[in-house]
């Protein structure tokens, strides 16, 4: 028996590496601008589809290369629009994606990883621990999936997908090259042509990544931050005990001086109730964001199965919120959406494992659905 060699996935590859590509072959590179297209904003996912080039082409692309998106096994809309997919990476693994439709606006949370290593105490991803990065690929995929959702769609104001998140599964920044190649292409005019203003990378804060970042590309940055010191920070970041408040801030000034124009990071700040909720603790944070240029995102937490913390009172984070407000900050609170496809935050994972009896209806759903 021959063993057959694994054909290259093109879905992942940003123009540079796909121009690469077609000269390894020895083609010529502007090949690369046509498959770019036919794969991102067309949809294709078979070479048969690219109909400004040979049938030779074809064959031989055939031959070494492929197409290979995640393969969709659920995928439903919220009563209020929000639409969730599960998609399904390898055999045991799959992730949620959801589109956030916001008047003019269409925000993708994307993952990175499968699991995440980090363990934040009030994350569901964290409780489930580490399996692995997401290729390229993979990462892109959830924009592909997406997007073909809506086609045929011509470009301009109602397109359904203007902004990407990085808040998904898993910590962007340990999985850097491959979120990095995903980044390039939601921003590469000839695939998605997302503003680099409206990319997201969310962090819990891997401060010498946040450098790297600072040196590849220009995309926005939020900062899970959660707690106004250490002390507590400690308890619900663990990885605060590596890279502490003061340092992930440095950081966060060090790659907002570099962009080439003035934008705030927002601060992700997950609301507990009995924990973090205080007007003392924005008070404290308030005082040490001052001279950032910030604003402040308040997400009330998300209660999951395995989780003692609480959601607090909207009159507790309205409370905190006014506090923030007053010392002069933008601060919004998040609201829910999609609660009836548990699409809301920090609900993205733990449901999706093949294993759980969520993931069985799933799986149940969509063997029933047309
Ligand atoms: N690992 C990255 C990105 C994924 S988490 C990060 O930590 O930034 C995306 C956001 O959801 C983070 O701000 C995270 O703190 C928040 N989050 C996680 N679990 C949550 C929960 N149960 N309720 C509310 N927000 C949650
Ligand atoms: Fe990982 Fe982010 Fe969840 Fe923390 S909050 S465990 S970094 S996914």
């Amino acid at each position: 028996m021959t063993a057959v060699a694994e054909k290259t996935n093109l879905l992942g590859m940003p123009k540079a590496k796909m121009e690469a590509f077609f000269e390894s072959l020895g083609e010529k590179r502007f090949r690369a601008t046509q498959v770019l297209q036919w794969i991102h904003q067309r949809g294709a996912d078979d070479f048969d589809q690219m109909t400004n080039m040979s049938k030779v082409l074809r064959d031989k692309l055939k031959e070494v290369a492929e197409i290979r998106g995640p393969e969709v096994v659920y995928d439903e809309s919220s009563k209020d629009g929000t639409r969730k997919w599960v998609m399904r990476m390898d055999n045991g693994n799959s992730v949620e994606t959801v589109l956030i439709p916001d008047g003019e606006r269409g925000t993708l949370c994307v993952s990175s990883q499968i699991g995440c290593s980090l363990d934040c105490t009030f994350c569901s991803t964290g409780k489930r621990g580490f399996n692995r990065n997401l290729t390229a690929a993979e990462i892109i995929g959830q924009v592909w999936v997406a997007r073909k959702a809506f086609m045929p769609f011509a470009p301009g104001p109602d397109r359904p997908i203007t902004n990407v998140v990085m808040m998904g599964m898993g910590e962007p920044l340990l999985n850097f090259d491959n979120v990095v190649d995903a980044m390039n292409l939601m921003m590469e005019d000839l695939a998605y042509g997302i503003s680099k203003r409206r990319v997201t990378v969310s962090t819990s804060g891997v401060v010498p990544a946040i450098d790297r970042l600072g040196e590849v590309t220009d995309v926005s940055l939020a900062i899970s931050l959660h707690a106004p010191n250490d002390e507590l920070r400690n308890q619900l970041v663990p990885l605060n005990k590596k890279y502490p408040i003061a340092e992930l801030l440095a950081a966060t000034r060090r790659y907002l001086a570099r962009l080439p124009d003035k934008r705030k990071a927002t601060i992700e700040y997950t609301v507990i109730e009995g924990v973090n909720d205080q007007p003392e603790h924005a008070r404290e944070l308030a005082i040490v964001l001052r001279g950032l240029p910030c604003k402040i995102n308040l997400i009330p937490f998300n209660p999951f199965p395995e989780s003692d913390f609480r959601r607090p009172s909207m009159n507790a984070t309205r409370r905190f919120q006014a506090v923030l407000n007053e010392a002069g900050y933008i601060a919004t609170v998040r609201t829910t959406r999609g609660d009836d496809i548990d699409a809301a935050c920090g609900q993205l994972v733990g449901r999706v494992d093949d294993r759980t009896k969520r993931s069985q209806r799933y799986i149940q759903v969509q063997q029933v659905s047309p």
